[in-house]
C-alpha cells in the first residue's frame, strides 16, 4: 500500500499574487483615471500591508481560528501600524489617510485574515468615523487618540429583537438628572471581547420612536456593564461576536456622541460606509481564495496534464476572476464616491451585494477546485468559504441591501 500524498504548491507557502493594479504615475493624462489605478501613496499601503498580512498574520491565521481569539500581538501590531486609525488626523495619533486607502487595507488583511480584517473595519469605519464626524473636541481628544493607540472599539445597533429592523431597538436611556441609566441588551457586537469604547445606540425617548435613538459613549469599566462570552460562530472565528447587557449603565450628559435623537441617522448613514469595508473584505477574501487555488491548479496533474489545462477548471477559474474584477471596480468606485463627497449610497449597496454574493460562490468552486485536499483544514479554502458567509449577513443582509438599491432606482424614475 502506498500512503496518501497530498500534493501541496510552493507557490502557495508565497502567497504569491497577480494583481493587475497600476501606479497613477504612469498616467500623464488628465482625463478621468481607471478605477484600478492608485496612487503612489495608495499603492506603498498596499504593499505594505500585503507584507505584513503574509509575513505576521498568515503564520498565526489557522491558531486564531481555533482558540477563537485575535493574537495579542496581532493586535498590537495593528496599533503600531497606525492600522487602528488609518483616516484618523494626525493630531489624534492617526494615519491621516484617504477613506479608499482604508479599503487597501481592509482587502488585503482579507486576503490572509477576514476576522483580522472585520476588527480592523469594523473599528474604523464605525467608531473611528462616528467620533471624527461628530464627536465634540473634548470627545475627541479623549477617545479617538486612544482608539488609534490603545483600545478597539464596538458598535452597538443590533439586539435580539432588532436585527434587519434595527431601529425597533428596545435599549433605553432614561435620563436621571444630569446623567443617562441605560438598560437593555445588544447582540453581536464585534470587536466586544477586547473593546475599550462601545458606541451604543438607546432610545433616550421611546415615545417619539426611532427619533428617541441616541448614541451614547460607554467605557468598559462602566459598573452594570456586562459582555458575554463570544459566540461559537461559523466563520470569523477569531473575531469578537459577544452580547452585552446594560444594567442600569449610568453616563454623564456629555457622553452623548453627536446630537440627541440623532442616533439613527447616525447609525444609517455610518452602515452606508460600512459596506463598502465590507465588500472590500469580501473581495479580499476572494483574492486570497483565488491566489491559494489558481497555482494548485497548474500543478496538480490528472490524465497526464495539470488541472488547469481542462477548460473544465480554467474557463470556471476565468469566469470568477472576471466576476472577482467587477466586484472590485464596484468597491473601488463606490470608495471614490464616498471620499469624493459625492453620492454613494446606491453604489456602497451593490457593491457589498455583489462581493458578498460572490464570495459565497467563488470560495465554494475553489474547494471544488482543489478536489479533497480543498475540503481539509490544511489548506485555506475552507476556511475562506466559512469566513465568506458572514458577508451577506452583517451590515445589513442581501435582501436589505436590495431594498436599498430598488428603493433608489424607483427614485430615479419616479422624481
Ligand atoms: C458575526 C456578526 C457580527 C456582527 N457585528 C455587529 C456589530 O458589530 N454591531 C451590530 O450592531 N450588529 C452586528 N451584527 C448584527 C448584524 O448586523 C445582523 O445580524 C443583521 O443585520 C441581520 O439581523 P438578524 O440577524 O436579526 O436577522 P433578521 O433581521 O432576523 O433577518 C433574517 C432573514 O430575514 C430577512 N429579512 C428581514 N427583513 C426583511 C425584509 N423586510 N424583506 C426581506 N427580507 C427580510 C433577512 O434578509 C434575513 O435573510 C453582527 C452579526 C454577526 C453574525
Amino acid at each position: 500500500m502506498f500512503p496518501l500524498r497530498r500534493v501541496g504548491s510552493k507557490a502557495l507557502e508565497q502567497w504569491k499574487a497577480p494583481i493587475a493594479i497600476v501606479s497613477r504615475a504612469k498616467y500623464s493624462s488628465n482625463a478621468p483615471q481607471p478605477l484600478s489605478v492608485l496612487t503612489e501613496d495608495e499603492l506603498t499601503m498596499k504593499d505594505t500591508i500585503r507584507k505584513l498580512a503574509t509575513e505576521q498574520i498568515a503564520p498565526l491565521v489557522r491558531k486564531m481560528d481555533d482558540e477563537h481569539k485575535i493574537d495579542d500581538g496581532i493586535r498590537q501590531m495593528l496599533f503600531d501600524n497606525g492600522l487602528m486609525g488609518i483616516e484618523t488626523p494626525t493630531e489624534y495619533s492617526g494615519s491621516g489617510c484617504g477613506f479608499l486607502t482604508m479599503m487597501l487595507v481592509v482587502e488585503e488583511l482579507s486576503r490572509v485574515d477576514p476576522s483580522v480584517a472585520a476588527y480592523v473595519d469594523i473599528h474604523n469605519t464605525l467608531v473611528n468615523s462616528l467620533f471624527m464626524k461628530v464627536g465634540t473636541e473634548e470627545q475627541k481628544q479623549k477617545y479617538l487618540t486612544k482608539l488609534c493607540t490603545e483600545y478597539a472599539g464596538s458598535f452597538c445597533l443590533s439586539e435580539p429583537s432588532a436585527g434587519s429592523d434595527a431601529f425597533s431597538l428596545k435599549t433605553v436611556a432614561k435620563k436621571d438628572g444630569k446623567d443617562y441609566v441605560i438598560n437593555g441588551s445588544k447582540m453581536w457586537i464585534s470587536n466586544s471581547d477586547v473593546a475599550g469604547v462601545f458606541l451604543v445606540m438607546a432610545n433616550a425617548d421611546p415615545t417619539k420612536g426611532y427619533k428617541g435613538i441616541t448614541c451614547f459613549i460607554v467605557e468598559r469599566e462602566t459598573p452594570g456593564l456586562t459582555v458575554a462570552k463570544p459566540e461559537n460562530k461559523l466563520g470569523i472565528r477569531a473575531s469578537g461576536t459577544c452580547m452585552i447587557h446594560f444594567d442600569n449603565v449610568r453616563v454623564p450628559e456629555e457622553n452623548i456622541l453627536g446630537e440627541y435623537g440623532k442616533g439613527y441617522k447616525y447609525a444609517a448613514g455610518f452602515l452606508n460606509e460600512g459596506r463598502i469595508g465590507i465588500a472590500a473584505q469580501m473581495i479580499g477574501l476572494c483574492q486570497g481564495c483565488m491566489d491559494a487555488t489558481i497555482p494548485y491548479t497548474l500543478e496538480r496533474k490528472q490524465f497526464g496534464k495539470d488541472i488547469y489545462s481542462f477548460q473544465g477548471i480554467s474557463y470556471q477559474i476565468a469566469h470568477l476572476q472576471t466576476q472577482l474584477e467587477a466586484a472590485r471596480l464596484l468597491t473601488y468606485n463606490a470608495a471614490r464616491l464616498k471620499e469624493n463627497g459625492l453620492e454613494f449610497v446606491k453604489e456602497a449597496a451593490m457593491a457589498k451585494y455583489f462581493a458578498s454574493e460572490l464570495a459565497q460562490t467563488l470560495t465554494s468552486k475553489c474547494i471544488d477546485f482543489m478536489g479533497g485536499v480543498g475540503f481539509t483544514k490544511d489548506y485555506p479554502q475552507e476556511k475562506f468559504f466559512r469566513d465568506a458567509k458572514i458577508g451577506t449577513i452583517y451590515e445589513g443582509t442581501s435582501n436589505m441591501q436590495l431594498q436599498t438599491i430598488a428603493k433608489l432606482i424607483a427614485k430615479e424614475y419616479t422624481h
